[in-house]
C-alpha cells in the first residue's frame, strides 16, 4: 500500500460525504421545543393574517375623499359617530360621508372607511373633529392578508426554525411540527498518548481535547452525541469500539490515526469492516482525512491535530449533517473585514486561515496548522480557494465566524 495519501479536491470530498449521508428521519414535536430544529414539513398560514383590515395608528377612520384639500387653515369638519373597541367588531359602526369614527391602533376598520387619519393631525372640538391633513386611499390601514395569506407556505421544509418562526407558528395556531430527528453522532478519540481531561498528563501524554470540542459543536449544531472515550492504537480494541459505535449511532467520527503512518489505524479499521471512499483531502489544515462507510453508516476519520479536526468538522462533516437534517440552506454567520497581513497559500488546496478581527481588520493567526490556540484565539476563518496562491494584505475578505 502506498505511504502517500491520494488527495482529492474538497468539493469532491464533500460530494462523497453528502452522497453517503442517511436521509432525514422525521419526528413530531411540540413547537415549544422546536427552536433550532430543521422543519421536515411545509407550514402554511391557516387563515389570512391579520384576518381583518385594521388601523396601524391611533386616529380617526374616514372616507379618504372627505379629507381632500384639508390643511391647518382649511381643516375638514367631520362628525364623530362612534368609536372602535379593541378585539371586537361592531356591525353597526359605519363611516358615511362627512363622518368619522375613533379607532385605536389594531382596531377593526369600520364599514365605509378606507383610511385612518393620525390623531396628531386632528383636533377635537365640541361637536366635530377637525382633520388637518388629507389621507389617501388605504393610508394607515393594514389589509386582512397583508401579513400572510391563507394557504401561503411561509415556512418550508428544510428550514432551521428561528425564534421569529415561533411567532409565526403561534400566529397560525400550530402547536406541533414535524422536524428532522437529531442525528446521533458517535465520537472516538484514538492515540496512545491521550489521557482524559480529568487526568494530569504524564511525560509525552496530552489530554483529549478533540472529543469535548467535537461534542460541543455537534450538540450546538443539533445532534445527539455519544462519547466512546479514548481508544489505544491497538487494532482489536479499536475495531471493537468502532463496531459498537457504528451499531449505536448514525454517524461515527474518529479523531487521530487518520494518516498513513504505521501506527495510524483508522483507515485499516474502516476498510476491515466496510470501505474507505476518500483518504486525503486538499484542505489545509486537515489533509489526512478519511471518509468511509461501515454497514451503510458514514465513518469519518478526522486528523488528530485539534485545529485540523475542527476545520474538517466544518468543511466536510457539517455538509453531511446538513443532508441528514434536510437543511436546505447552510446556516453561516459571516462578516466582512480587511486583511491586516497577507496570507500565503499553497495552490491546489483549500486553505482555512484562522483570523482574529479587531475593528474590521482581520489578522491571520499563523502557527502550526494543528494547534488549538489558533482556534481559541480566532474569531473565524477566511477561505482561500484552491486556485489561489494567497491573499494580499488590504484585501476585503469574508470571515466565516465560529
Ligand atoms: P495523529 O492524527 O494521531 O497523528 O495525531 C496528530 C497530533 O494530534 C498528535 O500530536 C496527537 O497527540 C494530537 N491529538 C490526537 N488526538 C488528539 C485529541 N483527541 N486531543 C488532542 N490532541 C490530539
Ligand atoms: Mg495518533
Amino acid at each position: 500500500m502506498s505511504r502517500f495519501l491520494h488527495v482529492i479536491a474538497l468539493k469532491d470530498a464533500v460530494a462523497t460525504a453528502t452522497r453517503i449521508a442517511p436521509a432525514p428521519v422525521p419526528e413530531k414535536m411540540p413547537v415549544g421545543s422546536a427552536t433550532g430544529r430543521v422543519l421536515a414539513e411545509d407550514i402554511p398560514a391557516d387563515m389570512d393574517i391579520p384576518g381583518f383590515d385594521r388601523s396601524v395608528v391611533d386616529g380617526y377612520a374616514v372616507r379618504s375623499e372627505d379629507t381632500t384639500g384639508s390643511g391647518d387653515t382649511t381643516p375638514a369638519h367631520l362628525q364623530c359617530s362612534g368609536m372602535v373597541v379593541m378585539g371586537s367588531l361592531d356591525p353597526n359602526l359605519t363611516v358615511t360621508q362627512g363622518t368619522c369614527v375613533y379607532i385605536p391602533t389594531g382596531g377593526v376598520l369600520p364599514k365605509g372607511a378606507d383610511a385612518v387619519v393620525m390623531l396628531e393631525h386632528t383636533e377635537e372640538t365640541a361637536d366635530t373633529v377637525l382633520v388637518k391633513r388629507p389621507v389617501s386611499y388605504g393610508e394607515n390601514v393594514l389589509l386582512h392578508d397583508d401579513d400572510f395569506s391563507k394557504g401561503e407556505i411561509v415556512l418550508a421544509a428544510g428550514r432551521k426554525l428561528t425564534p421569529q418562526d415561533m411567532g409565526f407558528l403561534a400566529a397560525v395556531g400550530c402547536t406541533e411540527v414535524t422536524v428532522a430527528k437529531k442525528p446521533v453522532v458517535g465520537i472516538i478519540s484514538t492515540g496512545n498518548e491521550l489521557v482524559p481531561a480529568t487526568a494530569r498528563p504524564g511525560p509525552g501524554q496530552v489530554r483529549d481535547a478533540n472529543a469535548s470540542m467535537l461534542a460541543a459543536y455537534l450538540a450546538e449544531y443539533g445532534c445527539e452525541t455519544w462519547l466512546y472515550g479514548i481508544v489505544r492504537d491497538e487494532r482489536e480494541a479499536f475495531e471493537t469500539v468502532t463496531s459498537r459505535a457504528v451499531r449505536e449511532c448514525d454517524v461515527v467520527l474518529i479523531s487521530g490515526g487518520s494518516s498513513k503512518d504505521d501506527r495510524d489505524m483508522t483507515a485499516g479499521v474502516i476498510a476491515g469492516r466496510g470501505e474507505v471512499l476518500v483518504h486525503g483531502i486538499a484542505i489545509a489544515p486537515g489533509k489526512p482525512t478519511i471518509i468511509g462507510r461501515i454497514e451503510g453508516k458514514p465513518v469519518i476519520g478526522l486528523p488528530g491535530h485539534p485545529a485540523a479536526a475542527f476545520v474538517v468538522l466544518i468543511a466536510v462533516v457539517t455538509p453531511l449533517l446538513d443532508r441528514m437534517l434536510g437543511l436546505k440552506k447552510p446556516v453561516l454567520r459571516a462578516t466582512g473585514a480587511v486583511l491586516g497581513e497577507s496570507i500565503p497559500s499553497q495552490k491546489g488546496r483549500e486553505e482555512y486561515a484562522r483570523v482574529r478581527i479587531d475593528n474590521g481588520v482581520a489578522t491571520p493567526l499563523f502557527g502550526k496548522a494543528g494547534l488549538l490556540n489558533t482556534l481559541v484565539k480566532s474569531d473565524g476563518f477566511v477561505r482561500i480557494p484552491p486556485g489561489c496562491e494567497g491573499l494580499e494584505k488590504g484585501t476585503f475578505v469574508e470571515v466565516i465566524l465560529w
